[in-house]
């Protein structure tokens, strides 16, 4: 047979999403297996949203949709992120996507050219890389500091005439850190005396702990360079409905939808009107109860001895087994096998010697979680 693809070849299966499918394999076999793996709400999608698709479904919005998604979405994302991020968007810059991780792959292969350099900050989430990959870009791994916070000299060091963009995510996966104020306009000042542009991954932006989120969209300038992405899985527990939003300069957002026109075409029509009807609704009772497991969690790991994030933002804590294991994989292995709780190696996120917990599972299965992983820890060392 002839070979398949170089390109795919040099990326393997989202292991976020492998270790959640290994962690259901075992619920399927009757394990009371907890599931600290993908980042994923436990809430129910609130009832409006899902009225809301039944309605659609019932009077007929059942049809193709234009691909970047119906007028009054694309009209009232324009409306709530420039409120939301102090940015300025009209409609026509709006793209709804599958997901976030789709408006990342549209933003990526519409500004790529082979071989340009795309900065990511590590811990990064684990779909950056082989994204950058296939739109035919050089991922350029920059670590971060102590605080998980981009270091913006390292960042300068790292920068050739192929640089082209960098990816930021604040809050964010996996370390929970939210970038400051001071941090992003460093970063601006880079994209704009480089001519770069900056891909911000938003999709934790409701999720913030500890003051404000701040969009890099929203500075100086940055407005025509940046793409924003967001969406409805975090925010609204809306994972499986597959809504994100894009929001690019005009030339982006053109070559995003020409190529969604050949690709996916539209999102799910009813999905879209119940997007519409989410966006008004308040999901701040999530975030108050994400805070609530967040110190709960902070207040476990104390009690672990071992280093770890401390999440301003999102809901993830990367703790840090390295003193009491030589491979995080197997490690986080051991404690599926034995334990039944699912985590996620470090290594998966180029934190190797790390884990990362989901905190988004509900206060009583993160008190047992924390039970087995101490019991797990005092058995392993
Ligand atoms: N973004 C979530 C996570 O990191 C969902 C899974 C995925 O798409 O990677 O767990």
């Amino acid at each position: 047979m002839r070979p398949l693809s170089e390109t795919v070849k040099t990326i393997s299966e989202s292991i976020t999403l492998k270790y959640n499918r290994l962690a259901l394999q075992l619920q399927r076999e009757g394990k009371r297996v907890i599931r600290l793996t993908a980042g994923e709400p436990d809430f129910s999608t609130p009832e409006p949203v899902i009225a809301s698709a039944l309605t659609a479904m019932k009077t007929g919005k059942t049809r193709y949709t234009p691909a970047a998604g119906i007028p009054e979405l694309r009209e009232a994302v324009a409306r709530k992120l420039s409120r939301d991020l102090g940015g300025r968007w009209e409609a026509s810059q709006v793209v709804i996507t599958n997901g976030g991780k789709h408006a990342l792959h549209l933003a990526l292969m519409s500004i790529l050219n082979p071989q340009d350099e795309v900065v990511i900050f590590t811990p990064a989430w684990v779909s950056y890389e082989p994204q950058v990959r296939l739109a035919g870009g050089i991922p350029v791994l920059v670590e971060t500091d102590s605080s998980y916070l981009p270091d913006v000299a390292k960042l300068k060091s790292k920068l050739t005439e192929k640089t082209k963009a960098i990816i930021l995510n604040s809050p964010n996966n996996p370390t929970g850190a939210v970038y400051s104020p001071q941090v992003l306009e460093a970063i601006a000042e880079v994209a704009k005396s480089h001519d770069l542009y900056v891909v911000s991954d938003e999709v934790y932006r409701h999720l913030v702990y500890n003051g404000d989120h701040l969009s890099i969209a929203s500075l100086d300038g940055m407005l025509e360079r940046t793409i924003v992405v967001d969406g409805l899985s975090k925010s609204h527990a809306m994972t499986g409905w597959r809504v994100g939003f894009a929001l690019a300069p005009k030339s982006i957002a053109a070559f995003m939808i020409r190529l969604m026109s050949h690709t996916t075409s539209n999102i799910n029509t009813p999905t879209q009107w119940a997007a519409l009807d989410a966006l008004s609704l308040d999901t701040s009772y999530m975030r108050d109860e994400f805070k609530r497991r967040r110190d709960y969690v902070l207040e476990r790991l104390k009690r672990l001895k071992l280093p770890h994030s401390t999440p301003d933002g999102a809901f993830y804590v990367l703790l840090d087994v390295s003193s009491i294991s030589q491979n995080d994989t197997v490690w986080v292995e051991e404690l599926l096998k034995q334990e039944h709780v699912a985590t996620v190696p470090g290594s998966a996120f180029y934190a190797p010697g790390t884990v990362r917990i989901s905190f988004a599972a509900s206060f009583e299965e993160l008190e047992e979680a924390f039970n087995r992983i101490e019991r797990f820890i005092h058995k392993w060392i």
